[in-house]
């Protein structure tokens, strides 16, 4: 068995968190790749060490005084150091990150040495080897992740290793130098490295036992997902849910490596397992809730639009020369509705309008604002009959209007439009008709 293990900030934010990540690493032989990211809060007002290495190199781009801000981070590492009494001193690493910081090597390398320092001390405390992300993880001129390039390298470096840790976050250009993936990033690079040693298991180890059935911030204390499968998960981040960086998926989905989300606070709890399909019965007949709010629609009428060719594409085209996405499009026998986000349309509102007006003739175009919408997904839904009844009649009893409805053809989610002020009622409603009245 090969596992690689990713820890996340809040995981290893102090020494307290360092013996945790060790007993669990211990507990199981098999957890021989190890990928830390950068020192986390260690309280909700903390600051992240990634957050206060972006400050510090902004001192040093304006030429401003930014020792004091550098030795706070140093501190940081220091007194994990100390209280785990390491034999480890990082006096040359600040020396050259200092340096470097003058010379202004860019932003992207002054982040990327809060996993670096965090790699170094966990590979010391666990006493496995060391290797830097910057001399396997690479990215094209671009500055585009460079799959084969990286692939053929890491396989080939980590066939020779046993146990070893591996920064997260970063990587090289062709010239040298270094360069991040998008905030949260570490969960990429252990996805990376799953994919290159052909991992059994990519445990991702976090602060919450998994993704739960819906936003806590909206009904309380919701049930974690056991399994969820990497389709449902796309739809529900896409949606709002976020514990993972979205990215991290494709590397392992694409060898068929399972994901585990894990706890490093409660390491008992079983935690989200990620996987291709699996023909477990869900435990209820929806896997999760997501949602978001602030979009806009656009309804544009006209009568026999049905058996116009080219219709839909001329009023598609409006949207795209105009530079908006379109986030959804039910349709009628004479009616089309696109659902875009309110911010990115508001400016371009009568632009499109007049759009519209030039390309397809409408009888009417009618706009809403301050929509949101709801995705209910599962692939339970598939072989269970009366799911949208049961949706929609527990709308109807919490008192919320729908104003819209579009079923995925794979029938693994139904998305649903209410106004801003039901978005939270509604997701109530939809969590204790599927899972509460079920326990
Ligand atoms: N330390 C980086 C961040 O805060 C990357 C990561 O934690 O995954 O975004």
């Amino acid at each position: 068995m090969k596992k690689v293990v990713k820890f996340g900030g809040s995981s290893l934010a102090s020494a307290e968190q360092f013996r945790k990540v060790r007993r669990i690493i211990r507990q199981d032989d098999s957890r021989r790749y190890v990928v830390p990211s950068a020192p986390g809060k260690r309280t909700p007002d903390d600051t992240k060490v990634t957050d206060l290495l972006y400050n510090c190199y902004g001192m040093a781009a304006r030429e401003d005084e930014f020792e004091d801000s550098l030795k706070v981070i140093r501190q940081r590492y220091d007194e994990i150091i100390e209280e785990l009494k390491l034999n480890l001193n990082l006096d040359e690493e600040f020396k050259s990150i200092r340096e470097n910081f003058s010379k202004k090597t860019g932003r992207d390398y002054a982040a990327s040495r809060g996993e670096y320092l965090n790699g170094i001390i966990l590979a010391n405390y666990l006493g496995y080897g060391f290797i830097d992300a910057a001399d396997i993880i690479f990215f094209d001129e671009e500055g585009n992740f460079d799959g084969e390039k990286t692939y053929a390298v890491l396989s080939e470096r980590l066939a020779h290793v046993d146990k070893v840790v591996i920064p997260g976050f970063y990587g090289s250009m062709p010239d040298g130098k270094i360069k991040t993936f998008s905030r949260g990033g570490s969960d990429i690079t252990g996805s990376i490295v799953a994919k290159a040693v052909l991992a059994d298991l990519y445990e991702n180890w976090t602060d919450v036992s998994g993704f739960l059935i819906a936003d806590p911030n909206v009904v309380e204390h919701p049930k974690a997902i056991d399994v969820i499968t990497y389709r449902e998960l796309r739809e529900l981040s896409y949606m709002g849910a976020t514990v993972l960086h979205e990215d991290a998926i494709f590397p392992v989905r694409s060898e068929g490596i399972p994901i585990n989300i894990r706890n490093t606070n409660a390491p008992e709890d079983k935690g989200t397992l990620i996987v291709e399909g699996t023909c477990r019965k869900p435990r209820f007949v929806i896997t999760g809730i997501a949602g978001k709010k602030d979009f806009a629609s656009i309804t544009v009428e006209k009568a026999m639009m049905n058996s116009e060719v080219g219709f839909c594409k001329k009023v598609l085209e409006v949207f795209e020369k105009n530079g908006i996405s379109i986030e959804h499009m039910p349709s009628g026998i004479d009616t089309m509705t696109i659902f875009v986000h309110q911010d990115e349309f508001e400016e371009k509102e009568q632009k499109v309008i007049a759009g519209i007006h030039r390309a397809v003739e409408p009888d009417l175009v009618e706009l809403e604002s301050d929509l949101a919408l709801i995705a209910v997904v599962g692939r339970g839904m598939k072989a269970t009959r009366g799911t949208s009844g049961r949706i929609f009649s527990a709308l109807a009893h919490a008192n919320v209007n729908v104003k819209m409805i579009d079923q995925g053809s794979s029938e693994l989610n139904i998305i649903i439009g209410v106004r801003n002020h039901d978005f939270e009622a509604a997701i109530k409603a939809i969590y204790d008709i599927f899972v509460t009245t079920q326990l």
